[in-house]
């Protein structure tokens, strides 16, 4: 057996491999350029052509794009109204801003747990978290494969409650050849660095519904009926606010970059599902670990790339083996730790152990593995390679 990087052997790679990154190419710089160079740096034709393409490429009728994937989140629940006394429920496994959302708009995010297999939202435990005060329920496609939203549709409207997906991880996914972004009543993109496409910051809600578009694009423009270019083009100076709202706009520049980078999307999934085979290749026999289960009909978009640690056959716990990784240059990490974990929600809520359990025990054993669109095979056999290392020096 070679000694782990960990305790002085030698690492697999000399640089770390982070676990995600993203790709520009000389169109999407050129695109960006020539906004440089134009009349409108935001709130320009940019962003309608972008949206136009979001909606195209979704499936959708509208798609409206704002500041960030947290601000997307925000703006479906200003567009759904929920105010105090409002539950809404989320995963226990996500980023914390799927919960955040909720409490921006004076809600409360009651926490579901999920699927063993998926570690996609469980629609029976959404199902016994609905209360008469439920409003809505924010599934996440955790990793890039979409939750089972046919299962959750049937729970929420037996109880006449909005399904949202949290799309951020699974942009360019489908389910039986129907886009992500059209599965739900809204679903939010993310486009920062490490997600499906970028714009530096940025993100997007899709939507079937024109009247919940109208009232998002107002939302991010501080609840005021039109923009500067729409007053500009109607010859008028004055304006109302009607609701408070955000500047949560995406500017030109980056509408520029997003609309350039959706085109590249289909390589990027591409590419991302055939690193995920070689993974699935490696790791579906190995014992120690596990891949996550993929549902039947599903387009995987592959965000990211989490296994399980099988701890009953291993002598090291998660962070052990997370160091030992670090060690040999693969920059893993952990998606994610229960929302309800952290301190502002045991704070704020109360929340705290035995909550979700499912969700707990995989947090306890998740490894999240390097994924992104330009690795190249000696990037991925390094990574397979070390995982084999660390796991037969702690098999026991
Ligand atoms: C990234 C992410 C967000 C937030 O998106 P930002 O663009 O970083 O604000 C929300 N939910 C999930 C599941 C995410 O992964």
């Amino acid at each position: 057996m070679q000694t782990l990087a960990l305790y002085g052997g030698t690492p697999q790679r000399d640089r770390l491999l982070h676990y995600g990154r993203h790709s520009i190419d000389d169109s999407d710089i050129r695109a960006v350029v020539a906004v440089l160079r134009s009349d409108w740096l935001t709130t320009g034709p940019h962003v309608e052509a972008f949206e136009q393409a979001l909606s195209e490429s979704t499936a959708t009728r509208e798609a409206v794009v704002l500041s960030s994937g947290t601000a997307a989140l925000h703006a479906a629940m200003f567009g759904l109204g929920i105010g105090p006394g409002d539950e809404v429920i989320v995963p226990a496994m996500t980023f914390a801003a799927t919960a955040n959302v909720v409490v921006y708009q004076g809600g409360t995010p009651v926490f579901a747990d999920v699927d063993p297999e998926t570690l996609l939202v469980d629609p029976t435990s959404v199902e016994a978290r609905i209360t008469e005060r439920t409003r809505a329920v924010i599934a996440v496609d955790y990793a890039g494969q979409p939750c089972d939203y046919e299962a959750l549709r049937a729970v929420t409207a037996d109880a006449q409650i909005s399904l949202v997906a949290d799309g951020c991880h699974s942009l360019g996914g489908a389910d039986r050849g129907r886009p992500v972004g059209s599965l739900a009543d809204m679903t939010a993109f993310s486009f920062h660095p490490v997600k499906p496409i970028t714009t530096g910051e940025g993100g997007a809600v899709t939507t079937d519904d024109p009247a919940l578009a109208k009232r998002m694009r107002t939302f991010r423009n501080h609840g005021i009926t039109t923009d500067h270019r729409e007053r500009l083009k109607a010859g008028v100076h004055g304006y109302d606010m009607v609701e408070l709202g955000y500047n949560y706009r995406l500017t030109d520049l980056q509408c520029a970059l997003g609309w350039s980078q959706l085109r590249r999307l289909p390589d990027f999934v591409a590419s991302r599902q055939r690193i995920a085979r070689e993974y699935n290749d490696a790791f579906s026999n190995l014992p120690g670990v596990r891949p996550l289960a993929i549902r039947r009909g599903v387009s995987h978009s592959y965000h990211i790339y989490p296994i399980r640690l099988e701890l009953d056959r291993l002598s090291g716990d998660r962070d052990t083996l997370v160091s030992a990784l670090r060690a040999e240059g693969i920059g893993v990490n952990v998606h994610y730790i229960p929302v309800y974990f952290h301190t502002y929600y045991r704070e704020r809520f109360g929340t705290g152990a035995g909550l979700c359990r499912v969700a707990e025990a995989a947090y306890q054993a998740l490894i999240t593995l390097p994924l992104f669109s330009e690795m190249s095979t000696a990037d991925t056999a390094d990574v397979v390679q070390a995982v084999q290392k660390v796991i037969s020096h702690y098999l026991v």
